[in-house]
C-alpha cells in the first residue's frame, strides 16, 4: 500500500469518528446523507480518479479503492453520491462530451447533484438487451417514453441515467443508447416500490413522452450495449460487492466474543476477504489502464455475493454471547441480504460472464 493510500485511509477514517451517524451494513445501498458525502467532496475524497478540469484529482483507482474500502468498513452514510461517483462521472468521461462532462462532472464531484439508475424494466432485468423504453429524435433533441422499476434513490436523485432503445432492429444488442434525464422534467412520474423491510428504496419510474436535449445523449446514438457493459464493470468490480456486511463483523471482533473453534473459521473468512481484496486491485489496476475488467468485477460481484452470506452465517451462532447493538446489525444485514445476489446482475449471470471467458 502507497503512503498516499495511506493518507487517504486515514482521512477517511477521521471524518467518519467526527461525523454523527450511525454505522450500517449496506449503507451504500440505502443510507443517504448528502451533508456527507458534500464533506467528502470538500476534502478531496470523491471523484479521485477525474481529470482536475472536471473536478478530480487524477489519480488512480488504487487510491479511490482505498478511500471506498474505509467508507464500507465503517458503515457511513454514502448512497447520496454513491452510483454518480462510482460509474455515471466515469461514463460521462470515457462516452460522453466535453459539454455533458461540464454540465456534471464537477457538481458530482462535489456531491452537489445526485444521480440514479435507470436500467432496469418489467421484463428487461437480467437481460438488458429486452429494454422497451424508447427515445425517438425530434428537431430539437428526444422524446423517452417508457417505465423503469427498482430505480434505487430516484425519489431524491436530481438526476437519471436512462437506458433505452433508439432504433429496432434483428440485434437486440444494436440500437440501444444512453441518456441522461432530469427528474425534475415535465412527464417524469417517480412512484415508491416499497421494499420487505418496509423501507422507501426503489422506485417505479414512468417517463411520458419526456423531452431530453441532444446534448444529453451519452457518447454514440446505437452504441448503448458497448457502453453499458463498460459502466457494468465500474457497478460490479468494487470492493461494496463483499464489504457491505463488514460493519457486523467489525462490531462482532470488537465484543471480543470468539473461542478458538470461532476464531479458525474467522480466518477461512479472512483468507476470502483477502483474495477478493486483491482481485478488487486487479480490476482498479485494470480500469486505471483504461480496460473494461467486465469478467473479473463478475467474478469479484459473484464471490463476494458468497462471501457477505458466509460472514452472516459466521456471526449467527455468536449472537447470544453479543449486545443488543451486535443482534440489531445482524437483523438488518439478514433483511438486507437477498438484495447481493440480484442487483447489479444476478448470480447465475454473472457466473455466465465469468465461464464464457474459460470456453
Ligand atoms: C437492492 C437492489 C437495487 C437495485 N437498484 C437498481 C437500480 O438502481 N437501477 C436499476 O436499473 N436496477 C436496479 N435493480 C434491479 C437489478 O439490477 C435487477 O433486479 C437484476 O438485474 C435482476 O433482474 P430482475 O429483477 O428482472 O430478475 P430476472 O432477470 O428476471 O431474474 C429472475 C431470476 O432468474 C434468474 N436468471 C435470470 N437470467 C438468468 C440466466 N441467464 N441464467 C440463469 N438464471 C437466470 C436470476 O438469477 C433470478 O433468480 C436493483 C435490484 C436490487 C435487488
Amino acid at each position: 500500500m502507497t503512503t498516499r493510500e495511506q493518507s487517504l485511509r486515514v482521512a477517511v477514517r477521521e471524518l467518519c469518528a467526527e461525523w454523527d451517524y450511525e454505522p450500517r451494513c449496506d449503507a451504500w445501498g440505502g443510507s443517504a446523507d448528502p451533508e456527507f458525502s458534500r464533506e467528502l467532496g470538500r476534502r478531496g475524497l470523491l471523484a479521485l480518479t477525474w481529470p482536475k478540469d472536471l473536478g478530480g484529482a487524477a489519480e488512480s483507482n488504487l487510491s479511490r479503492l482505498a478511500v471506498t474500502e474505509e467508507l464500507l468498513r465503517a458503515g457511513a452514510p454514502v448512497s447520496y453520491h454513491w452510483a454518480g461517483e462510482r460509474q455515471i462521472g466515469p461514463t460521462l468521461i470515457r462516452h460522453g462530451n466535453r459539454e455533458l462532462q461540464d454540465e456534471f462532472c464537477s457538481r458530482l464531484a462535489r456531491a452537489e447533484i445526485s444521480f440514479a439508475l435507470g436500467m432496469s424494466e418489467p421484463d428487461a432485468g437480467s437481460d438488458l438487451a429486452s429494454v422497451r423504453t424508447t427515445a425517438t429524435r425530434t428537431d430539437e433533441g428526444w422524446v423517452i417514453h417508457g417505465r423503469k422499476v427498482w430505480t434505487s434513490g430516484a425519489h431524491f436523485a436530481d438526476y437519471l441515467y436512462v437506458l433505452a432503445r433508439t432504433s429496432k432492429g434483428e440485434d437486440r444488442h444494436a440500437g440501444l443508447s444512453e441518456f441522461v434525464v432530469d427528474t425534475a422534467a415535465p412527464g417524469v412520474h417517480v412512484q415508491p416500490i416499497i421494499g420487505m423491510d418496509g423501507g422507501h428504496h426503489f422506485n417505479e419510474v414512468v417517463f411520458d413522452e419526456v423531452r431530453v436535449p441532444d446534448r444529453w445523449l451519452i457518447g454514440t446514438e446505437g452504441h448503448g450495449w458497448q457502453q453499458v457493459i463498460s459502466q457494468l464493470a465500474f457497478e460490479r468490480g468494487g470492493p461494496e460487492r463483499f464489504l457491505s456486511m463488514y460493519p457486523l463483523l467489525g462490531a462482532v471482533l470488537d465484543a471480543d466474543v470468539l473461542d478458538d473453534t470461532d476464531r479458525a473459521a474467522l480466518r477461512v473468512l479472512t483468507a476470502q476477504l483477502t483474495v477478493l481484496r486483491s482481485l478488487s486491485r486487479d480490476i482498479a489496476t485494470a480500469l486505471d489502464a483504461g480496460h473494461s475488467p467486465v469478467t473479473q468485477a463478475a467474478t469479484s460481484k459473484y464471490l463476494g455475493n458468497r462471501l457477505e452470506l458466509a460472514m452472516l452465517d459466521f456471526v449467527r451462532p455468536l449472537l447470544s454471547r453479543c449486545d443488543g447493538r451486535v443482534r440489531a446489525l445482524f437483523d438488518a444485514a439478514v433483511i438486507a441480504s437477498p438484495k447481493s445476489g440480484l442487483r447489479g446482475g444476478a448470480a447465475p449471470v454473472m457466473l455466465s460472464i465469468v465461464t464464457k471467458e474459460m470456453q
